[in-house]
């Protein structure tokens, strides 16, 4: 995907259908900033916005992600690179995210270890210290919080039995054991219990 070359098909499009930026900003309900930074090349639309672009400017998901109007024949081909394309893309959002967990997981470890090694050896008043190992707790469970939410909705469960990948909920990810990114947890389709691993395709 060439996002100049999207941009410059957006630009067309909405020129084609008399919209200036400000008008296709706002049937989006995004900033006209926006609009300009899609079509400069400097952005692409987020998931959920290609729909209703597509339907602002009268042209299929498929063209815009062609970036070119498609024929009938073309149609298929066309349709099945863009899902290549997208699914790829997603995949590499979704490897980011898990690094991101990873960093994430030892600053919030590395904080709290921090606090409380000042908090016991640098002379200090007594509520300096207690608040200064309350900060360090607070950061690291917000921290971990966040550190779920990425494991738990980027990429599937994968279960040892039937193969079967889903994404498990919240709650089943905060109490199931774990070994780095391998969690024992229980499949919702065949029902068995098994170490399950985190696969992003
Ligand atoms: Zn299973």
């Amino acid at each position: 995907m060439d996002l100049k070359l999207t941009g410059a098909f957006i630009k067309q499009e909405r020129k084609a259908k008399n919209l200036t930026q400000a008008e296709l900003a706002q049937k989006l309900m995004v900033s006209e900033k926006t609009i300009s930074k899609w079509e400069c090349g400097n952005g692409f639309p987020d998931t959920t916005l290609i729909l209703p672009l597509c339907e602002a400017l009268d042209i299929s998901a498929n063209e815009l992600l062609s970036a070119k109007k498609i024929g009938e024949k073309e149609y298929k081909q066309e349709a099945e690179k863009n899902l290549v394309e997208l699914t790829n893309r997603q995949q590499k959002i979704s490897k980011f995210l898990l690094t991101l967990e990873i960093i994430l997981g030892y600053m919030c470890s590395v904080t709290l270890l921090v606090c409380v090694f000042v908090a016991s050896y640098v002379t200090m008043p007594d509520w300096l210290r207690i608040l200064l190992i309350v900060l360090g707790f607070v950061h690291f469970v917000v921290g971990c919080g966040f550190c779920l939410k990425i494991e738990q909705g980027v990429g599937f469960y994968e279960c040892k039995h039937c193969h079967y990948k889903y994404i498990p909920s919240y709650s089943q990810v905060l109490w199931s054991m774990h070994m780095g990114r391998t969690r024992y947890m229980k499949c919702p389709e065949c029902g068995k219990k098994s170490w399950q691993k985190k696969v992003v395709k």
